[in-house]
């Protein structure tokens, strides 16, 4: 028998969702297989190769490879007053508008909006330490996943690194002794976000490098913007107990922090320099700041989630909104799914921030292993396997999907 012309074969298959194109691949690589049948097969693959939404059941709030913290925006069609001063009708600048709201959430006198926590990094030492020495503790010469290594930022960025004390322990007098042989343009201080030295260990604190001469920077990365947290019903919760907050790190003597907007802040990806005003002023003037400005559309859903933090209504941001769901409420929800069997699990942030912090959480639990089937859902649902057995922490998972996520594993068992 002939096999069918494509254009035929794609045609059948116009019910899904994709555009013409697309279907004719599949059906060409269905025919060009031999196998004109696995057309529609072929289609949903690429279909499911898009990007798109993806059901987070797995306990973990910042998972990177979801997006990290989930966002609740959307941009009208319309123009914005994106680089126009309204008061005078003049060109303005597209920094200006969330810098300052994410000056006043972080006590500083002025913040610079970049694409994320790499660039601010290697912003602030392209600007500030060119062909210059910076000294950083061998206890936090970090590796952040997906390739950010600090002694490879600061050689791209065109600064020396030097190196000071030892792994466990960096006291004042290393940075001082750095700082007298190699006239270092800065200090930096990097927050270990994704692991812990623990036993016989001493840093030198923000407050007492603050005074041996160089600026100091605290690169912060998780971005938790003030201890007080006064945007929770609760207050700081306990697993923040360890974690630097970019407000007292300022107040502690911090010439310049910068952070992410996609971890602890629960913003989208984006990254923050923020501090003494001369210093973001020399960030913002380099070459480099053209290519690491974010567009419109991360600068807006940034200005959102500052104004929800100065409303103090931490429900607004979603990250902030999971981390405070008692785990009464998710025993409930875990209940009402009418699959599986609920269990207690424990959530974590992830995210490559607070590592070994883990708090009560609750979902269900099905016998064996059906991720894979979980995954081919509808809308994918992403869960954990542990001792045979796919574990789905509601604590990540927005109650608006429970009936997804029910429907799910209904039909994956
Ligand atoms: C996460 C992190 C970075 C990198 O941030 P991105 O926004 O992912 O680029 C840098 N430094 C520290 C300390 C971090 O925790």
């Amino acid at each position: 028998m002939r096999p069918p012309s494509v254009d035929a074969l794609s045609r059948s298959l116009s019910d899904i969702d994709l555009p013409s194109p697309l279907l004719v691949e599949a059906a060409r690589t269905a025919i060009g297989n031999n196998d004109p049948d696995s057309a529609r097969v072929e289609a949903v693959k690429l279909q499911r190769a898009l990007l798109g939404p993806a059901i987070n059941a797995t306990g973990v709030l910042l998972h990177t490879n979801l997006g990290r913290a989930p966002l609740d925006y959307q941009q009208a069609p319309q123009a914005t007053n994106l680089e126009f001063d309204l008061s005078t009708g003049n060109r303005g600048s597209r920094n200006d508008h969330v810098a300052n709201l994410i000056c006043k959430l972080g006590g500083a006198e002025a913040a610079l909006v970049v694409n994320n926590c790499s660039a601010a990094v290697t912003l602030v030492l392209a600007a500030l330490a060119r062909n210059r020495a910076v000294a950083v503790s061998r206890g936090e010469l970090v590796e952040i996943g997906g390739g950010f290594r600090v002694p490879d930022v600061m050689a791209e960025s065109g600064a020396q690194l030097i190196e000071v004390g030892t792994t466990n322990r960096t006291r004042v007098a290393d940075y001082q002794a750095a700082h007298r042989l190699h006239d270092t343009a800065l200090l930096l201080k990097v927050h270990p976000s994704n692991y812990k030295i623990s036993g016989f260990t001493e840093e030198a604190s923000i407050g007492s490098l603050s005074v041996v001469g160089p600026p100091v920077v605290a690169d912060l990365g998780s971005g938790l913007i003030d201890e007080a947290c006064h945007w929770l019903r609760d207050g700081k919760p306990s697993w923040l107990r360890d974690e630097p907050a970019v407000k007292q790190t300022l107040e502690a003597g911090a010439d310049l922090v910068t952070f992410s907007c996609d971890k602890l802040f629960g913003g989208p990806q984006a990254g923050i320099i923020a501090g003494r005003k001369d210093l973001v002023a020399a960030c913002a003037s380099h070459p480099l700041m053209r290519a690491f400005r974010p567009g419109a559309l991360v600068l807006s859903a940034l200005q959102q989630t500052a104004l929800a933090y100065l409303r103090r209504d931490g429900d607004a941001i979603p990250f902030w909104r999971m981390a405070q769901t008692s785990v009464i409420e998710l025993e409930a929800r875990a209940e009402a799914l009418g699959v599986g069997s609920p269990v207690r699990t424990m959530s974590m942030t992830g995210g490559g921030s607070l590592p070994g912090e883990e708090f009560p959480s609750a979902g269900v639990a099905i016998d064996g292993d059906v991720s894979d089937a979980l995954r081919n859902a509808e809308v994918p649902v992403i869960a954990r396997v542990r001792d045979h057995s796919t574990v789905l922490d509601l604590r990540t998972v927005n109650p608006d999907d429970d009936a997804l996520v029910a429907k799910a594993v209904a039909s994956s068992i």
